[in-house]
């Protein structure tokens, strides 16, 4: 019997990558049905509604999604679709590999790095007061009323909660991945030594767990500021980060960096029963529909997609064909050429059509 997975295939250039990386996994001869759902732009155009119940619905049902980069106006008071989708689904663990490719432009080699984000709380809970409203002018006066200290008038507030539940599932999933993985250190990150009373509870529930895989799994722990310049410094002495929601953001993309940029970067998002894969990278609308961009991160997601669907065989044949592709430098995106002006790059589709033709051949 097949696989029936959602699609959801974003905006921006999400529709190009997610269709790349659809027909890239098909090839792989793996079954699937896919269950196609909008959301993100045309959403708003079809239905009046960026993230329709219909979606969320669809993976529900399904447990494995597919999805392509969603778009998110700055400042406007309209809610991150990405984030709202993985608070819906308790999607609570982001898993982003960064790995060295041959033949990718980057200044380092032999990067092995995964980041584990905690998806669900610190400041990308959702929770924010804009400047002005009668409510912020009330929290704004409880909080001088409890701690004696000024807060501007003119201020927006955004929470940050973190708790010993959210971090207790976040490290746990952090050890077990490593385990899973043959992985020999999990490094947590925070600033504690700032934020004591949230990345304070981080910390000290790590070290807590740690505790269980004493033996097991090296523990070890680091400032996100240091940890930045460490990572450009000494990106071999890591292996798996674990940290709070921002941090990992950051800290993430900075990753992508290190393998060569946004292009190749995978990404999922993991809950207790359910998974969404997706690029880190996202909507990159100046690209939109012009067959210009790298499919890359979007079929690597699908990569990490089949081995949660335990077609362990089908990700490895995929992952192969896609990095022999990279390395022969020939069929790949602007972005992969060593001059990205170099007029034999080709587009999004014809990348997939030489990655397809390659898996054939495994
Ligand atoms: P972006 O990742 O969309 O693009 C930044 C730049 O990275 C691009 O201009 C391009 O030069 C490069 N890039 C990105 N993807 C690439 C690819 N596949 N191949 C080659 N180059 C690539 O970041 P942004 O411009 O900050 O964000 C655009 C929109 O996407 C925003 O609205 C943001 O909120 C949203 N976003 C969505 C997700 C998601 O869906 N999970 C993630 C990040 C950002």
């Amino acid at each position: 019997m097949g696989h029936k997975i959602t699609l959801i295939p974003g905006d921006g250039i999400g529709p190009e990558v997610a269709k790349a990386a659809q027909r890239c996994i098909e090839a792989t001869g793996v079954k699937i049905e896919w269950e196609v759902a909008i959301a993100g732009k045309d959403a708003v155009e079809k239905f009046g509604n960026i993230l329709p119940d219909n979606v969320i619905e669809s993976v529900k049902r399904n447990k494995v999604a597919l999805k392509g980069p969603i778009g998110t106006p700055i400042g406007t008071g309209f809610r991150s679709v990405n984030v709202a989708i993985r608070h819906a689904l308790d999607l609570y663990a982001c898993v982003r590999p960064s790995k060295s490719y041959e033949g990718v432009r980057s200044n380092y080699k032999d990067i092995d790095l995964v980041v584990i984000r905690e998806n669900s709380e610190d400041l990308y809970s959702g929770i924010e007061f804009e400047e002005g409203l009668p409510a912020t002018k009330e929290i704004i006066s409880q909080i001088e009323a409890f701690t004696k200290k000024n807060i501007r008038p003119d201020s927006g507030i955004s929470i940050k909660p973190i708790s010993k539940f959210a971090t207790e599932r976040i490290v746990r999933f952090a050890f077990e991945y490593a385990i899973r993985s043959n992985r020999k250190k999990v490094t947590v990150i925070t600033k504690a030594n700032i934020m004591k009373f949230t990345d304070g509870i981080f910390l000290n529930t790590a070290r807590k767990i740690a505790q269980e895989y004493e033996g097991k799994v090296i523990f070890d722990e680091a400032l996100v500021d240091n940890m930045a310049m460490q990572l450009v410094q000494k990106p071999h002495n890591y292996d798996v980060l674990v940290l709070p929601n921002l941090y990992g953001d950051i800290i993430s993309d900075l990753c992508a960096g290190l393998i060569g940029g946004l292009g190749i970067a995978p990404g999922a998002n993991i809950g207790d029963d359910m998974a969404v894969f997706e690029a880190v990278h996202g909507s990159a609308p100046k690209y939109k529909g012009l067959n210009k961009v790298n499919p890359t991160a979007m079929i690597l997601s699908g990569v990490l997609m089949l081995r949660f669907i335990k077609e362990e065989k089908a990700a490895d044949r995929l992952e192969k064909a896609t990095r022999d592709v990279i390395s022969e430098g020939k069929f790949v995106t602007y972005d992969l050429k060593t001059d990205p002006k170099d007029t034999s790059s080709v587009g999004t589709s014809e990348m997939a059509d030489a990655i397809i033709a390659k898996l054939g051949k495994i």
